[in-house]
């Protein structure tokens, strides 16, 4: 069945088909100097020293990871109300992910205090998710960090362009990650960006990401070198000119896309907040959001009872989602007990509205009115 609201949808038109055009005809495919421009052009938006396109998020992930140097057996704490590649990163290198409950039911993202509790003498870094593009508390997790000397990497990729006191998401701790999957806020199909200040990070990561090679194809192309030496171990972590041509047209249109998002947000909340048995998750923020998802939460509520009401969502046409299933229930991290009672709470009773910014007010509308009457 095709929805009538779906949860999410692109925001393409000519411009993302030219961009595709152009650069086919170009003749280059691969990374080359689209890539590179998506690179300059990301880092300029962000007000970051260094860009570096990849395939995906995930693997900048695992790149951020390795570059701050964690290995086997070494401890990094993470949430668990995330997507599962913010944990895996940690567990591709030998780490172990220490999972850190979230602030509460109006604050989604990773609690300091739990953080503080969850260090031990292994710990040596923190990984923060900017759940539906709103900040982490960042300065008490940066002041957390130089207390105990660890590292800091930012999974951001719901958040581009969100602020924090004037800094954008992703430039705060050592690395960010991007994630340009096509459901995220730019969409390139598959995509991802890793962002540092760290001129060594950058050369490291820019090495690791095409096998440890010392010059690139592009580069043999034009006459720029001849030959090439393989320095370290490295991945094919690359992005290719298509898609990061697709990533420019995106970029260019990324402000707008997020004001509206932001004026479909601001009617969710004035539709929503008379209703007793939601809680609207960041209600009071006042910073920049790059809106990825629109959370809210059932009050007194559990699992067979939020899927009762996104059944009747479903009925009404309208898609929802949930964000996120607990990262430390999955069965492939179950081995330690974790308590996280607010993640577990939260992953059970919140469902995920329809939020891109091709979304009419009208729609709008029609949703907080369905959902009112499903949760008369
Ligand atoms: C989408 C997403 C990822 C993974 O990004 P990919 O580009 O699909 O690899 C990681 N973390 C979070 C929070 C995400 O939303």
């Amino acid at each position: 069945m095709a929805y009538k609201i779906p949860l999410f949808d692109l925001n393409f038109d000519k411009e993302e088909e030219n961009a595709i055009i152009d650069t086919l005809r170009s003749k280059w495919i691969s990374i080359g100097p689209k890539c590179e421009e998506f690179e300059n052009k990301f880092a300029e938006a962000l007000v970051i020293k260094y860009s570096l396109a990849t395939a995906n998020c995930t693997v900048a992930l695992h790149l951020a990871v390795k570059l701050i140097g964690i290995e086997p057996d070494d401890e990094v704490i993470v949430p668990s109300l995330t997507f599962a590649a913010t944990v895996n990163c940690v567990t591709y290198a030998g780490g172990i992910p220490v999972f850190a409950d979230i602030k509460g039911l109006n604050d989604l993202t990773i609690s300091p205090e739990d953080i503080r509790d969850k260090i031990t003498s292994k710990t040596r870094a923190i990984i923060v998710m900017h759940y539906g593009g709103f900040a982490c508390d960042m300065d008490s997790i940066m002041k957390i960090a130089k207390e105990f000397n660890l590292y800091v990497i930012e999974d951001a990729c719901h958040a581009p362009l969100s602020q924090y006191k004037g800094k954008k998401l992703g430039t705060i701790g050592d690395i960010g990650c991007f994630s340009f999957f096509s459901n995220k806020n730019m969409s390139t199909g598959e995509g991802g960006m890793l962002v540092t200040n760290n001129e060594n990070y950058y050369k490291r990561a820019k090495l690791l990401r095409s096998h440890g090679m010392t010059s690139m194809s592009y580069q043999r192309a034009t006459g720029h070198a001849t030959k090439y030496d393989v320095v370290e171990i490295g991945y094919n972590y690359r992005i290719d000119d298509i898609r990061a041509s697709i990533g420019l047209a995106q970029l260019k249109k990324l402000p707008e896309d997020l004001n509206k998002r932001a004026v479909i947000r601001k009617r969710y909340l004035e539709g929503l907040k008379s209703l007793k048995k939601i809680i609207l998750p960041f209600e009071n923020n006042t910073e920049f959001v790059s809106n990825y998802i629109m959370p809210i939460i059932l009050v007194d509520s559990d699992e067979e009872k939020r899927e009762q009401v996104r059944d009747k969502l479903h009925l009404a046409g309208i898609q929802s989602s949930m964000h996120y299933p607990a990262a430390h229930l999955y069965s492939s991290y179950e081995k330690k007990l974790d308590e996280l009672p607010v993640t577990e709470y939260v992953s059970n009773c919140e469902i995920t509205l329809p939020m891109f910014s091709k979304l009419t007010l009208d729609q709008t509308d029609y949703i907080i009115s369905e959902l009112k009457n499903i949760l008369k």
